[in-house]
């Protein structure tokens, strides 16, 4: 496959699967068509420098993350299968080389349309257009009808993506239009990062020099991107047609947003001042560096409104939670559901694992060394995150300051 893509906001007017290889299609259990695509193949038409290979690191990487994803109820590419080799690569240093086997609704990126409507090659657009209508998103109206149909749902897959990166404090890393799928599974897990202590500024990527995609950017990052894709469509409809269609985004991300961020404090109904409780919430996780995920899941094991001990406790601050918790409470009495039913639903909402850097920097050292107990187990977790296991406990524990200076960049 060859597209282009805004990498880091510049224009790169040729980009591919230079170091991967779609294989083809097969059919799921439930009749959908998935493609595969290898990963690390070694080089293709579109390696221009690169050699085409990947660094088994990375490919852990995108294993965990992916599968971690779509556990989370997040869409997502997924992971089939991971290929290790004797074979040592050239990054930094010297590396084993691997392959990923990746399973994905579509392969096609924002960037495929920016690269035939950037050389001008209408016939071509036009015939991936239409494929794209035909094959994904399956509409019979008119042309323009259609146009319009699979804009419409593009902004909308991807809103409602990026409504749920922010709710479980996922940072893509490298938002680049060549990594956003048309049917918004998040795609390519590069330099990407969980959130721990809760930072809105944090930057997963360490080759993100501007903090161009940090974590409270990445909805703009988002509509940015759809901005791009849409204006290969300048062609196709009007102006006021695009602008229409885009201006869906925002309400789409915040509706979506509300409902999962309502879901993750256990209520039912739509009060308009839920978002500004939630805010006020994240105002002290950050203040004080809280666990994002262990603080969702503490609230979440609360058996009745004076169970509050256990979460006070996470706090330096305490006047200032407890003046939160007691919003949070009378916000919860408004609704007359019973607190033991809500937080069994609320402990399948927020998980108790999530792919911590660290552990994913452990389980790449042990590969490297040929051992995979430690990805066995972390994979375990990570594909029932809302259980206990009890066992595994460990694995929820937050970075500590040692294991914080560990960083990721681009180089995979
Ligand atoms: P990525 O940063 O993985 O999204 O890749 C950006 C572009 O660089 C894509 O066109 C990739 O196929 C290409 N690329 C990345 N790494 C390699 C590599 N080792 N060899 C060839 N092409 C690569
Ligand atoms: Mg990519």
């Amino acid at each position: 496959m060859v597209y282009a893509g805004h990498q880091f906001g510049g224009f790169s007017p040729q980009l591919g699967d230079g170091r991967g290889l779609l294989l083809g299609e097969v059919k799921d259990n439930k009749n959908n068509l998935i493609d595969l695509h290898m990963k690390g193949v070694g080089p293709t038409p579109y390696a221009r420098q690169g050699d085409g290979r990947a660094v088994l690191r990375s490919s852990i990487r995108e294993y965990l993350a992916s599968e971690a994803m779509y556990h989370l109820g997040v869409a997502s590419t997924r992971a089939l299968a991971l290929f290790d080799s004797e074979e040592i690569i050239y990054r930094e240093g010297a590396e084993p080389a691997a392959m990923l086997l990746r399973g994905a609704c579509t392969h096609i990126r924002f960037g495929h349309f920016e690269y035939f409507f950037y050389q001008k090659k209408t016939k071509e657009l036009d015939e991936l257009i239409d494929y794209c209508i035909k094959r994904h998103f399956r509409s019979m109206a008119s042309r323009t009808q259609s146009i319009i149909k699979m804009l419409e749902k593009i902004v909308e897959s991807t809103a409602k993506m990026v409504a749920h990166w922010q709710a479980v404090g996922f940072q893509h890393g490298v938002m680049n239009t060549d990594n956003m799928s048309i049917l918004g599974e998040t795609l390519d897990y590069g330099p990407y990062g969980f959130m721990e202590a809760y930072d809105q500024k944090w930057v997963a990527n360490e080759s993100d020099y501007n903090a161009r995609y940090a974590f409270e950017k990445q909805p703009a990052v988002a509509l940015w991107n759809l901005n791009h894709l849409f204006v290969c469509f300048s062609k196709h409809l009007s102006k006021t047609q695009l602008i229409e269609i885009l201006s869906r985004f925002e309400p789409c991300l915040i509706n979506h947003f509300q409902a999962l961020i309502s879901a993750k404090l256990g209520l039912k109904e739509k009060h308009k001042d839920d978002l500004t409780l939630f805010s006020n919430l994240l105002v002290l996780l950050e203040k004080e560096k809280i666990d994002y995920t262990n603080f969702w899941r503490n609230l979440s094991q609360m058996q009745d409104a004076d169970d509050k001990a256990h979460l006070i406790l996470m706090f330096a601050n305490r006047l200032d939670f407890e003046a939160w918790l007691a919003s949070y409470i009378k916000r919860r009495s408004l609704e007359d559901s019973i607190w033991s039913q809500v937080r069994l639903e609320m402990l399948q909402t927020n998980p108790k694992y999530i792919l911590r850097n660290y552990l994913a920097q452990r389980v790449i050292e042990a590969a490297e060394n040929k051992d995979y107990r430690a990805f066995e187990a972390l994979i375990k977790v990570l594909e029932a995150p809302f259980e206990e296991h009890e066992d595994c406990a460990h694995l929820a524990i937050p970075t500590n300051t040692e294991q914080k200076s560990f960083c990721v960049s681009c180089s995979s």
